[in-house]
Order: C-alpha cells, then structure tokens, then sequence
C-alpha cells in the first residue's frame, strides 16, 4: 500500500499533483494541514475533489491557517477528517491531530502546547490500551505542527518552533512515522531517537511529498520525492 503526504496548499493548487497521482499506484494522500490560506472553505471542496477524482482516498488534518469549519468541510467533500481520531486498516493505525501550538501571527488554529499533549497522550494511550502488541502495526503520527527539535521544525532564522507537546507524546510511544508541515523552509525527513522517522513535506506550490510504501507487518520506506521529477 502506497501512501502520498502532502502539506500547506494554502489556498494554491498544484497541477503536478495530479499528474503524479494519474501516473503512479497511490492508495492514499494524506493532507497534513493549512488545506487553505484563511479561507474560503469552498476551496476544500474544489481541491480534494479533483485529489478523488486521480482514485485516490483522501485524509487530511486541519492546520492553524485554516478556519473555523474545516473539520465539517474536509468530511463534506468525501475525505476523512483525522483530527483527534485514530483510523487502522490492514497494517497501518493513523492517529490525527491538527492545529499548531501558538505562533507569533495569531492564527485562528492554535492550541496550547500542553492541551495538544493531552490530546495526543489521549490518542496512543487509548490504542496502546487496546490493541494487541503481537500484531505488528506501521503506527503513523499525523499532525499540522512538527515535533520539537527535528529536522521539520527549524525556520530560516535558525530557531526549533515545533510543538513540545507532540515531541513528549513521539518519545513515550514511539510511532514508527510523524508526518507534519507548517514550517514551509523545513521540507525534510529526520529522526527522533532510533524509532521515530519525522517527515514534514514542506509546502505543496514547491512540489514536495513524502511517499511512504507500506510493506508486510511493520515494514515500510519513507522518501521525499519531488513532483515535478
Ligand atoms: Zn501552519
């Protein structure tokens, strides 16, 4: 199963997506956030439409540039809306989370850093509660905001402005993948400890996306590729 991760539209389409998606064997493309730039929420629609119509699912968290109703409007358009939510198929669990922990802008999708690691706590816990340890499972992180102190979170200037809160939740339960965005210059895929590959696509005008190919059990790759290539 072939999974594409995309990030901060913005408001701005991409041609090359499709043309990526009409060419190549995608399953999913998850979309991790900043869908629009402030608005309009009609943009959703018009964009994950044309995402379905490559036949592909489509799933998708909120970022902090996007506005109140975009939960209701990435499920309206036939996506599924991630946030706070787990989804498991085949061997793959998804856990969702959006938003970003507070930024300099004041954007309508900020949460304090400590509620979203109350949240995402919630979120493995209950899965770490439940599921069975002997089936193995590719566990994938979700989030708009990266973890702390990675390779994705690192702004031009030099400062690490990623959310504290997601980097505590990566360390006590070690999914195998976080995919983030929200910091465009930080296109990358690092590491947090042995366990964690941290892959943040930067944004989708500059033809960034990860692909992660899911293999047997636990096995999978991750690459940045680039859709223009
Ligand atoms: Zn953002």
């Amino acid at each position: 199963m072939k999974i594409l991760a995309i990030s901060d539209v913005h408001g701005e389409d991409n041609e090359n997506l499709y043309k990526y998606l009409n060419n190549n064997d995608i399953d999913i493309v998850i979309i991790t956030g900043d869908i629009t730039n402030f608005g309009p929420l009609e943009f959703v629609d018009e964009f994950i439409s044309k995402i379905l119509d490559c036949d592909c699912e489509v799933m998708a968290v909120p970022g902090n540039c996007d506005p109140a109703g975009i939960c209701k409007a990435i499920r309206e358009s036939d996506a599924i809306c991630l946030h706070n939510n787990i989804l498991s198929f085949d061997n793959v669990v998804l856990f969702g989370y959006g938003g970003s922990n507070p930024t300099p802008f004041d954007t309508p999708g900020e949460i304090q850093d400590n509620k979203i690691y109350g949240d995402v706590y919630e979120l493995l816990a209950n899965y770490d509660f439940v599921a069975n340890d002997e089936v193995p499972k590719v566990k994938i992180l979700v989030t708009h905001a990266p973890p702390y102190n990675t390779g994705a979170d690192l702004t031009e200037s030099g400062d690490h402005v990623g959310s504290q809160g997601i980097l505590k939740s990566i360390h006590e339960f070690q999914p195998q993948i976080n995919i983030c965005g929200h910091i465009h210059e930080a296109k990358s895929i690092s590491k947090i400890g042995t366990t964690t590959d941290v892959a943040n696509p930067g944004m989708l005008k500059d033809n960034g996306a990860v692909l992660i190919d899911i293999g047997e059990g636990s096995d999978y790759t991750i690459n940045m590729i680039s859709l223009d290539g």
